[in-house]
């Protein structure tokens, strides 16, 4: 049977979104369909209980461990479940080591706390990026430098730097494990306890068959909303089809590589270049160029985009597996042949875990969204600051509102699947965002369990003190024009 011939939309570049790829539409499945029908009823059982602690945090990726990190220093009791065997999600097991930008156009870093204390933490052999008196920096060559290295947009140096992942690994695992939290690898969360409209806690489902774990607060930070939608709450699932926030793939490294050589055939010979990709396109049918990575001698591949799948369907992400997987092998071999700096590249890891950009995001009680971006308004409930995606627009104010459901209790949402509409998910999904977004979601959660209360009850001035304390950058919106003129260094 002949393969259909895959839609390819070229997207561009604009000032309102971050990443511009060709995107493709491919829907037809390798494997055929399932024949499933009808339902299945299981049996009702007892569950032993695992543990009870105040606070639960569901997924250990990038909002989950800044959400337990500070949750903890509230001095709550706080446990950690995660599916996979290690802990930063996508940024390390998704292979997501571009950590995108954490500054302002000014070179002021505007996302602090978390993000700023585990950068410190790890070794400096594990961090590539530009000197702290780079960031902010107009001049052209180093933004020329920089541009291919990560760490320059529109013609400014930024802090967007290229971390070891299993450093970041290793590195969040043993801050947890110093703030006292307790971690449950190889632990699938399977249905929220739900109890009068509050999430009382999860039952998840482990080598130990199921069990119960209770909390007096549940942090969502699946990236899929799944505790939340599972326990009732409404969430949105529309896209921006000019972006690439919907659409997956498998991130890949190759080792072996000298990126020197190949940053500079990219940089002095643009025509070879280009003829390279026109090559990859027509040989492989998608072509991704390579970044970066925090080594000379390794290759990172965030690419190609697959859009038109969902991360919610089985047979979706299994498909998109089977085509990355191929794709990596077929890059590999074609940069070896064409490619300067790849003669003798090696498939140095394919990730462990599927790059899923958006699923579900929160319906919350409030919601980051695009006429926003514009105002430069400083929220009463601001609880951190991201940057913008071009100069044209001042730095955005994140609501503790986008975090908290409009009909659920005893749950706070974090991470990639906060209350936002589609165009404002390009940029509120990015690492740095999500330990933004994790942090304040794990403070407001111990201060609601220590206190009793429900996270939208909580007093949020109380919340913002806590997050100065930890280092996170948390304006008053009392004091606009003071802050607004520029601290946040
Ligand atoms: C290919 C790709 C490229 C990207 N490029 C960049 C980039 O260059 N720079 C950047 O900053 N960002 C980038 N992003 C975005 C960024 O990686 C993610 O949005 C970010 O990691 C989301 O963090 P999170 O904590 O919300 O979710 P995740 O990183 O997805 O972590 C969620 C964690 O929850 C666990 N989990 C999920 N469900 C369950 C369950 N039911 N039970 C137990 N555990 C569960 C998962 O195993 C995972 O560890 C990219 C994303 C992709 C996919």
């Amino acid at each position: 049977m002949k393969e259909p011939k895959p839609r390819i939309r070229e997207i561009r570049q604009t000032e309102e979104r971050f990443l511009s790829s060709d995107i493709f539409e491919e829907r037809a499945h390798t494997l055929p369909p399932r024949n499933g029908k009808g339902t299945y009823r299981e049996a009702a059982r007892d569950v032993p209980v695992y543990h009870h602690c105040d606070v639960v945090v569901v997924g250990g990726g990038p909002a989950g461990c800044a959400a337990a990190l500070a949750a903890a220093r509230t001095g709550a009791d706080v446990v950690v479940l995660e599916r996979y065997n290690h802990l930063g999600g996508l940024s390390t097991g998704g292979v997501v080591i571009w950590i995108d930008r954490m500054t302002d156009w000014e070179g002021r870093q505007v996302i602090k706390g978390f993000a700023e204390e585990v950068i410190d933490r790890l070794p400096s052999d594990a961090v590539a990026g530009p000197d702290r008196t780079l960031w902010g920096v107009r001049d052209e060559a180093q933004a020329k430098y920089w541009r291919l290295r990560t760490s320059a947009f529109h013609g400014i140096v930024t802090w967007a730097p290229t971390i070891d992942p299993e450093q970041l690994k290793l590195t969040s695992q043993e801050m947890l494990i110093e703030a006292g939290v307790r971690l449950v690898f190889h632990a699938w969360m399977a249905a929220p306890i739900v109890e009068a409209g509050a999430v009382k806690g999860v039952v998840f489902e482990s080598k130990e068959g199921r069990q119960a774990l209770f909390a007096k607060v549940v942090v969502d930070c699946t990236g899929d909303g799944d505790v939340f939608a599972r326990a009732g709450a409404g969430f949105d699932t529309d896209i921006e089809e000019g972006d690439v926030h919907h659409s997956m793939n498998t991130g890949f490294m190759l080792g072996g590589v000298d990126m020197k050589t190949w940053l500079d055939f990219r940089l002095n010979e643009p025509e070879a270049f280009s003829e390279l990709n026109k090559r990859g396109r027509e040989q492989l049918g998608f072509f991704q160029a390579p970044y970066v990575s925090w080594r000379n001698d390794v290759a990172l591949f965030l690419g190609p985009r697959q859009s038109g799948l969902s991360a919610l369907n089985v047979d979706d992400m299994t498909e998109v597996e089977i085509r990355s997987h191929r794709f990596t092998q077929a890059h590999c071999a074609f940069f070896r042949k064409h490619a300067p700096g790849f003669q003798n590249a090696w498939v140095m890891l394919s990730a462990p875990q599927l790059g899923v950009r958006h699923t579900r995001r929160l319906a919350g009680v409030g919601r980051i969204e695009r006429q926003q971006w514009s105002s430069g308004e400083i929220l009463p409930d601001e609880i951190g600051v991201s940057p913008s995606v071009s100069p044209k627009f001042p730095v955005i104010s994140v609501p503790y509102s986008a975090l908290v459901p409009t009909r659920l209790d005893g749950l706070v949402a974090a991470g990639r699947h906060i209350s936002c509409d589609a165009n404002s998910h390009g940029f509120m999904r990015e690492i740095p965002q999500c330990w933004l977004t994790g942090q304040a979601a794990g403070v407001a959660a111990g201060v609601a369990a220590n206190r009793g209360l429900q996270p939208r009850q909580v007093d949020v001035t109380e919340v913002q003190a806590i997050l100065r304390t930890q280092g996170s950058f948390v304006r008053d919106h009392k004091n606009f024009a003071e802050t607004a003129a520029g601290e946040g260094g």
